[in-house]
């Protein structure tokens, strides 16, 4: 079977509006990825090396995976996802060669970006070895960096990994020409958070007494993963209560509230 079977090309829908906050990360991503293939000349006239590769780094549950995509949409370009253990717990032996028609496969494919989600788990996999030899996890880090390195600068594959261990990449991958532009995707403010819940409400009709400037002050702690989880237990609570109802109340809200924790991930979120 093909090494690569798994792994999806997918158009993705992301745009920018469907994040709340993050304007920093959103900007960045722009320059690193969207200006590079949409105004290589620009780069050229005035002597920039744009960024080869992004990392994007931060708690579970703050919108890493949704950048990604966000940026693949805006730009126009076509997205390969692959979560980074895919790349050597099924395939021993074939490993390599897993990576090599990975990118095979994102330059057929180009314009295009390829997203390594969960990238650390790469250095799980190289402390496998069994002492003799190379673990499989170096196998895919060397032909990695060999692909990295291989890119041509200002080509039309972008790449984009995302981690909650920045500590675990193995420095070689961050070296320059690599994935050389590190960026922070935190917590949500309050009022990022905000915009979060608007985000999340679109499609849900709520009474006039649900206030999301409240809501928002009320969830200190919470990621957006943990917002959408908020607003999803909202209406199902709605529903549990008269399936016939036509609107979420801020009583409901209250409810989901208590059944939805905050991952509170423990960074500053002002
Ligand atoms: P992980 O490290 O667990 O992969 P992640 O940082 O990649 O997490 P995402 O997968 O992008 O997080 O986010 C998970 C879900 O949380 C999204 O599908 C979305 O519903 C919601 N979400 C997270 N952050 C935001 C945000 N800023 N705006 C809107 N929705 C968000």
């Amino acid at each position: 079977p093909s090494a690569m079977r798994e792994v999806m090309l997918e158009i993705p829908k992301v745009k920018w509006h469907d994040i709340g906050g993050q304007d920093e990360v959103k900007q960045q991503l722009k320059e690193a990825v969207e200006w590079p293939q949409k105004h290589g000349d620009a780069f050229s006239r005035i002597g920039a090396q744009p960024p080869r590769g992004v990392l994007l780094y931060g708690p579970p549950g703050c919108s890493k995976t949704l950048m990604a995509r966000a940026v693949a949409t805006e730009t126009g370009l076509n997205f390969i996802a692959v979560k980074g253990p895919e790349l050597f717990s099924k395939w021993v032996g074939e490993s390599e060669k897993a990576v090599r028609s990975l990118f095979a496969r994102a330059r057929a494919a180009a314009p295009s970006v390829v997203f390594f989600d969960e990238i650390d788990g790469l250095a799980v996999a190289r402390n496998d070895g069994c002492g003799e030899g190379l673990s499989v996890g170096d196998r895919v880090l060397s032909q990695l960096l060999v692909e990295l390195d291989g890119l041509i600068p200002r080509s039309s594959v972008a790449v984009i990994a995302a981690t909650n261990r920045p500590d675990k990449i193995d420095a070689a991958l961050l070296r320059p020409g690599r994935l050389d532009r590190l960026l922070y995707v935190g917590p949500p403010s309050e009022a990022s958070r905000c915009q979060i819940f608007e985000i999340h409400l679109r499609q849900t009709p709520c009474r006039s007494d649900v206030q999301i400037e409240q809501l928002a002050a009320q969830t200190g702690g919470y990621t957006g993963a943990d917002i959408a989880a908020v607003c999803r237990e909202a209406a199902m609570t709605a529903l549990e209560e008269d399936l016939s109802s036509q609107e979420v109340c801020m009583r409901h809200f209250e409810v989901a509230l208590t059944r939805v924790q905050p991952s509170d991930p423990g960074f500053n979120c002002t």
